[in-house]
């Protein structure tokens, strides 16, 4: 299982309040080498599938709206240590408990519409990256 890759997406509330930029910026300042990456939009049967796993929590329904409410970032990140890495950079799920200069402290409007994802191990990495991109598509 590869330790240097993992998968995020800059979410809905994050791309309408115009961050792209500042966030992409923000990630390879901090070393993480971009690999692919894609301005794109999920459907909510595709959101459904993405988040399959928290289907049985109260949030689903809402989080699975709201992440098809608007178009998405979607990019592979490689670094050592990535996944690990990458959570401490985007910092904790709810905003109000993200660390200082956290991309969720920063860019963040709720524990829901929480600007950024990211990848929780190597094998949901590999996972999630698959589900938007080919092997074509990573460079
Ligand atoms: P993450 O790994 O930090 O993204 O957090 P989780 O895997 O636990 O949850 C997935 C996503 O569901 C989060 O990033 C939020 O967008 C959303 N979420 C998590 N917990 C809650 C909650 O308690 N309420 C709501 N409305 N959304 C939540």
């Amino acid at each position: 299982m590869e330790t240097n890759k993992t998968f995020t997406m800059i979410k809905p509330d994050a791309v309408a309040a115009g961050h792209i930029g500042a966030i992409l910026d923000k990630i390879t300042k901090n070393g993480f080498k971009i690999i692919a990456l894609k301005y794109t939009s999920l459907s909510t049967d595709k959101a459904g599938q993405f988040y399959a796993v928290h289907s049985e929590r109260p949030f689903y329904k809402n989080l699975v709206a709201f992440m098809s409410s608007g178009p998405i970032v979607a990019a592979i990140l490689e670094k050592d240590n990535a996944v690990e890495d990458f959570r401490k950079l985007i910092g904790a799920t709810d905003p109000s408990k993200a660390d200082m200069g956290t991309i969720r402290n920063l860019f963040a409007k709720s524990i829901e519409a929480n600007a950024v994802h990211g990848s929780d191990s190597d094998e949901n990495a590999q996972i999630e990256g698959s589900f938007f991109f080919s092997a074509f598509e990573k460079f």
